[in-house]
């Protein structure tokens, strides 16, 4: 088996997404180095902070956190981009691990019942093999013993809200989530929506709405792994 991982690592080198140096037999998905440096984004109070503020406008969430802070321009951008575009699905669950890691330390999970990942459209599930916020609820499912439950479709296919601005990004997200019909185990509970990049949170509001036409007794919270400052 040593062999095999060997010859694996001189075919398949392991490099850090972020930095681009040869990753150490004891290092998984990230060096050493970067792992440290990761942009944490803190959030002290999940029941009023910047996020919610930005939500509450637009949808009734009780309580939000995220784990990074996201720059277009840094290197950790790559992460991002690894896990959405080039396949690396085990880098978003170890991801969602630590997310959660840091918001249990906060009490965000407590009352939650169930998490909620943003769904893809079936046609860019298919392209994509996997939909990374589902990953990334699956990595915080091993932390919390929640359950990932797929509440919420994507009904049409549309721009990705990454090449979008401002107003156009809240048009876009409108009307293009709806909740599947609450099974009865399911109704009056608390959900956290998980997302990759929380930016103007037009995403996670469309979704929260769309939750609440379903079972107007859910509570919703909100969970972006990365908040877009
Ligand atoms: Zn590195």
């Amino acid at each position: 088996m040593r062999l095999i991982a060997d010859l694996k690592d001189l075919l398949l080198p392991r490099l850090c997404p972020v930095c681009g140096k040869l990753l150490m037999e004891s290092e998984d998905v990230l060096c050493a180095f970067c792992a440290i440096g990761l942009p944490r984004y803190s959030v002290s109070n999940c029941e009023d902070n910047t996020l919610l503020r930005m939500l509450w406008n637009r949808s009734d969430i009780r309580r939000a956190t995220t784990f990074l802070s996201y720059n277009h321009n840094s290197p950790y951008h790559n992460l991002i981009i690894d896990f959405k575009f080039h396949g690396k699905r085990e880098l978003a669950v170890k991801l969602g691990r630590w997310a959660a890691l840091e918001a249990t330390r906060h009490g965000f999970f407590e009352g939650i019942d169930a998490l909620v990942p943003v769904p893809l459209h079936w046609w860019r599930r298919l392209g994509r093999g996997y939909n990374q916020a589902e990953m990334l609820a699956q990595g915080m499912a091993e932390v919390t013993g929640l359950p990932v439950v797929n509440l919420l479709k994507r009904t049409k296919y549309r721009k990705p809200q990454s090449t979008l601005k401002g107003e156009a990004r809240l048009k876009n997200a409108e009307g293009i989530y709806e909740a599947i019909t609450i099974p009865a185990e399911w109704q009056g509970k608390t959900f956290a929506i998980v997302d990759d990049v929380m930016t103007t949170g037009a995403t996670l509001a469309a979704c929260a709405r769309a939750l609440q036409c379903a079972d107007k007794d859910a509570t919703i919270c909100a969970f972006p792994l990365c908040y877009a400052e």
